[in-house]
């Protein structure tokens, strides 16, 4: 019998307003996970479905929603949350935590728009708080570099220096995102030596079965209706357990850019 994998999501900002591909609206939020809470699954952190995992507890239908780079409005989506009977972890990068607007090259360019105000992000108190109603606090590296082009000094120092911040300020840290998802056996034995005893991708496919490559389905603004129900259909997703599916993903890859957010965060 297949081994029983959790569905991890992977979201970006909470935003009825931000037209990005990073934003999803707090109403399609709440339609996408009430569709998901309507088919049977039941919601989990990551470490906790990586736990189930392990001790071959983990139910048949499991959700994991997960937020990257710790946007200012995940609040926002806590509510969502909250409604709809799911925990959630964010992903947080451990050189901010101040309230700082979130800047790395391919953010950037909203600075100078409207939209900056969405690029603020959660402070400690505010991660402190959604830990406290039951969320993970999960790291994303320092700085949100492309990992697998740091050379081994920096690599080890924003991995392990991410779990160590968050650790100090939330209490834990076991789980990571690779920032843009971006990661080769380097970087996976670096994120094995930090401490990680998860980590996850924004692989699409996803063959291989290991801690520390969970792989992630992004859900973005489009993903509504029958798009939405198509998505996360139990024939789609095994689908995209298919190894051939995952060499021409690799092979895609390989001729065009990555598009959507992978190739933003
Ligand atoms: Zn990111």
């Amino acid at each position: 019998m297949r081994a029983v994998r959790p569905l991890v999501l992977c979201y970006h900002a909470v935003s009825a307003t931000w037209a990005s591909p990073l934003a999803v609206s707090p109403a399609l939020l709440e339609r996408q996970l009430s569709h998901l809470a309507a088919r049977g699954y039941v919601g989990m952190t990551i470490s906790e479905a990586e736990r189930h995992r392990l001790a071959r507890t983990l139910p048949r239908r499991v959700v994991v929603v997960t937020f990257d780079d710790a946007f200012a409005s995940v609040l926002d989506g806590a509510e969502v949350l909250a409604r709809v009977g799911f925990p959630g972890t964010v992903f947080a990068l451990g050189a901010y935590g101040d309230g700082q607007v979130l800047d790395w090259p391919e953010v950037a360019r909203w600075h100078a728009t409207p939209y900056r105000a969405e690029l603020r992000s959660l402070t400690w108190d505010e991660l402190r708080g959604l830990h406290d109603r039951g969320w993970e606090i999960g790291a994303h590296s320092l700085t949100h570099p492309s990992l697998p082009t740091l050379d081994d000094e920096t690599l080890a120092t924003e991995l392990a220096g991410s779990l160590e911040r968050i650790a100090d300020e939330i209490g834990t840290c076991t789980s990571l995102a690779y920032p843009f998802g971006r990661h080769d056996a380097r970087v996976v034995a670096a994120a094995r030596a930090a401490g990680f005893s998860v980590a996850c991708t924004l692989s699409g496919s996803h063959p291989v079965d290991a801690p520390l490559q969970r792989p992630r389905v992004g859900l973005y603004a489009t993903d509504d209706g029958w798009r939405l129900r198509a998505k996360v259909a139990p024939a789609s997703l095994a689908l995209r357990r298919s190894p051939l599916v995952h060499a021409l993903e690799r092979h895609v890859r390989g001729v065009r850019a990555p598009g959507k957010a992978g190739s933003l965060l």
